[in-house]
């Protein structure tokens, strides 16, 4: 890497790129494994990570930690499926509590929110966005190989009664799987004050042949929810740092919005790193680059210079993913990454 100047690591800058971008966002993968084996993410016979290649708790926490010192100040838990990993509660709790971490959500298939919506809540946990592909019980179950409906719309109903608010919805649309699901869900805005988001589905490893195969893109989902359910209005006041462009329904309660990673991404306004599961800084969902945190860490580095070797990791984040130029990241599945 080169050797430009950066600002020292206790520096209130902050973590800013070589575009000049402001890096306050970490998406924190707290396993690899999952309770379910949606057909654009994973194979259904996976094989996961050893127990000892991941992060411990406290090692999350340190990590965490420094980063917070370094001007993160959102933190998101994904997995894999975050709540499958033990003691996903204590982690949020010791995550509120670090200084300088001012919001915590989590991307969750909602399968277990029954029972941990309300500890996760109190633990300090202020969102949650639930994945949620089709309202048709039989077609969940083939997306998701192995899922029940019910269980996510119990969970969705858990998170809300918990405060977990605003909920968001994010449907992966898939052509031949949903694409035409699209209009059940967005109607779901016209009652609920959900935000529902429809995402373009991306290429990754083994998979990518297949999510290439499938992608509907937004501007297509946009039309045909337009076409059964009226004109959608632009949301104006659109945070650039939200992906999701967003929109409403005439009288809806809810929102709708389009994540077009793949027809139009929105690099210029990325804010976010990723921790993977075993420790690595990802510096764009669709890259490969990574810098591993977890080896020095273990290896007794001290955290000062640890910190230092983020910063300027972090300086060289990419502009942008190369889909359009055939560039497909391959060293990670979704579930590896966590979206
Ligand atoms: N298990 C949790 C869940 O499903 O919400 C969190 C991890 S999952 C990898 C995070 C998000 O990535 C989900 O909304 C999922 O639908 C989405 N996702 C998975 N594979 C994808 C792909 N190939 N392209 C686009 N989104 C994908
Ligand atoms: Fe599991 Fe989420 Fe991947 Fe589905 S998208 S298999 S719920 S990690």
């Amino acid at each position: 890497m080169a050797s430009t100047p950066l600002p020292p690591a206790s520096s209130p800058a902050g973590i800013i790129d070589q575009f000049g971008r402001r890096l306050t966002y970490l998406r924190v993968s707290l396993t690899d494994v999952c309770n379910l084996r949606c057909i654009y993410c994973m194979p259904e016979d996976m094989t996961f990570r050893p127990r000892a290649e991941l992060m411990s708790d406290e090692e999350i926490i340190t990590i965490v930690r420094m980063m917070a010192a370094l001007g993160i100040y959102k933190i998101r838990l994904t997995g894999g499926e975050p709540t499958v990993r033990p003691h996903v509660v204590e982690i949020v709790r010791q995550i509120a509590r670090i200084p300088g971490i001012r919001d915590i959500a989590m991307t969750t298939n909602a399968i277990l929110l029954p029972q941990l919506a309300e500890p996760l809540a109190r633990a300090g946990l202020k969102r949650v966005n639930i994945s949620l592909d089709t309202l048709n019980p039989r077609k969940f179950k083939f997306i998701t190989r192995w899922g029940d409906l019910d269980k996510v719309l119990a969970g969705i109903e858990a998170a809300e009664a918990a405060g977990l608010k605003p909920i968001k919805l994010n449907a992966v649309v898939t052509r031949g799987f949903n694409e035409e699901d699209v209009v059940d869900l967005a109607r779901l805005t016209l009652e609920r004050a959900w935000d529902i988001r429809f995402i373009e589905v991306m290429p990754f490893g083994s998979e990518a042949d297949f999510a290439q195969s499938v992608v509907v893109r937004s501007q297509e989902t946009k039309a045909r929810i337009e076409a059964a359910l009226g004109p959608l209005h632009p949301i104006p006041g659109h945070d650039p740092r939200d992906p999701a462009r967003p929109y409403r329904l005439a009288g809806a309660r809810g929102t709708i919005g389009f994540i077009s990673s793949v027809s139009e991404p929105f690099c210029e306004s990325c804010n976010r790193l990723r921790l993977t599961a075993e420790g690595k800084l990802r510096l764009c969902l669709l890259r490969d680059g990574e810098f591993d945190i977890l080896t020095p860490l273990r290896a007794g580095q001290p955290v000062e210079e640890i910190k230092r070797a983020i910063l300027d990791a972090a300086y060289y984040k990419p502009w942008g993913h190369g889909l359009p130029d055939g560039v497909i990241p391959t060293s990670r599945l979704m579930n590896q990454i966590g979206g």
